[in-house]
């Protein structure tokens, strides 16, 4: 019988702008941390959609929850009120140990959002000069796709031909505490950080820097904003990444696996004194809080409630840790993360990223490289013990072949 996969991924191509470079696969279906392509071949997911499915594929109770959904409300617009959206923000506010959340879709809409946030707090409540507020950022940060988001970033790659640029934007070296505190001036409405850095190839900083962050906000009247789009809601053991250095940001950016895998949603969480800058007509979305976005929403909130995907996170994490440690100078350089998530350096005199991306997928494990030779791993939290031994497996096949 002649392979489905070939004729599917040429068409893909044919049909849209390349402006992402897949792996040459075509998946069907999926369930938990499997995913089955076109020709009925098997994988295990080591992706997770760049952490938007944490609690793997198609979860029965995100799926109820979205199915009773469809079959009773599925937009109002914010326009009016519909019965799923008390919930959602309660109890999500509630997680996060905030007055408020603003629900948007997608990540780069809730970065968008904390940055508006920050600059009218900055205007109307800290005083900053009028027209002249600044945000500090990282170097290596990763916050969307958006101008004003490219404006920031320092990879030519995401930035390039994209101009004019935003400004209000200083960027200092990611875990230099001395640089980023020199960049904070009176102007200053915001730190906008990742706790990790994910894109950049899950990059921790050192011990002591996030609470640094913390304590200098605090001293200068300047708003942590922290990004854990990708890091959050479980990905590192904990609900937020932040937790591991019982830091507490001003406000949460959240995405990703907050739509349950099923549908985008966003959201800032915040105190009232921040969040309450925000006046009617002044912010918004047409698909931000919808009835299934809420519905969905809710059940993850409730799913994280119960503590299950964080203890998983961080038990099968440190097999997942222990299991590459092991390969450090077989085949790989460093291996870094927290949790079910990890970037690893191949030695690039080995193969590259890309390389050991599609020798992973051959032998039915999908992963993505970051930036030249490092793969990032973040399975679904329901991953299991054996799933684990079998993709550390299949790596040190790779990496010995
Ligand atoms: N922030 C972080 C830390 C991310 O990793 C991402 C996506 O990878 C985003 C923001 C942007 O999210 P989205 O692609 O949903 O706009």
């Amino acid at each position: 019988d002649e392979l489905r996969t070939p004729g599917a991924v040429r068409d893909a191509q044919r049909w849209t702008a390349h402006n992402y470079h897949p792996l040459p696969v075509v998946i069907a279906s999926a369930e938990g941390a499997w995913l089955t392509d076109v020709d009925g071949r098997r994988y295990l997911d080591c992706l997770a959609g760049y952490s938007a499915l944490n609690f793997g594929h198609r979860h029965p109770k995100l799926v109820d929850a979205a199915h009773a959904q469809l079959d009773r409300l599925t937009l109002t617009s914010r326009a009016f009120i519909h019965d799923q959206f008390a919930d959602f923000c309660r109890e999500l506010a509630q997680l996060c140990g905030k007055d408020l959340v603003l629900p948007m879709n997608t990540g780069a809409e809730a970065v968008e959002t904390g940055i508006k946030v920050a600059r009218k707090w900055g205007y109307q409540v800290k005083g900053v000069t009028p027209g002249q507020a600044n945000i500090v950022v990282a170097e290596g940060n990763f916050h969307g796709r958006t101008t004003t988001i490219v404006s920031f970033s320092t990879d030519e790659e995401a930035r390039a031909d994209y101009g004019p640029y935003t400004p209000g934007f200083r960027v200092v070296p990611y875990g230099d505490l001395d640089a980023l505190t020199a960049a904070i001036d009176g102007d200053t409405v915001a730190v906008l950080l990742e706790p990790i850095q994910g894109e950049q190839g899950v990059i921790v900083p050192p011990a002591g820097y996030l609470p640094g962050v913390r304590q200098v906000c605090t001293t200068r009247n300047v708003l942590l904003l922290a990004d854990e789009i990708q890091s959050g809601l479980g990905r590192t053991g904990t609900t937020f990444a932040c937790e591991h250095e019982d830091v507490v940001p001003d406000m949460y950016l959240l995405g990703k696996a907050l739509g349950g895998g099923i549908v985008p949603v966003s959201a800032v969480a915040a105190d009232a004194e921040v969040l309450g800058v925000l006046k009617p007509g002044e912010h918004g979305s047409t698909f931000g809080g919808n009835p299934l976005a809420c519905a969905v929403g809710t059940e993850v909130v409730r799913l994280l409630a119960t503590g299950e995907f964080q203890r998983r996170s961080a038990e099968l994490g440190a097999r997942l840790h222990g299991g590459l440690q092991a390969l450090v100078g077989k085949g790989l350089l460093a291996v870094r993360g927290r949790g079910l998530w990890a970037g690893l350096d191949i030695d690039p005199a080995l193969m590259t990223g890309r390389e050991a991306s599609e020798r992973l997928m051959t032998r039915g494990v999908l992963a993505k490289d970051t930036h030249g030779s490092t793969i990032r791993l973040a399975p679904p939290l329901v991953i299991t013990e054996e799933e684990i031994d079998y993709a550390l497996a299949q790596l040190a096949a790779v990496l010995t072949e």
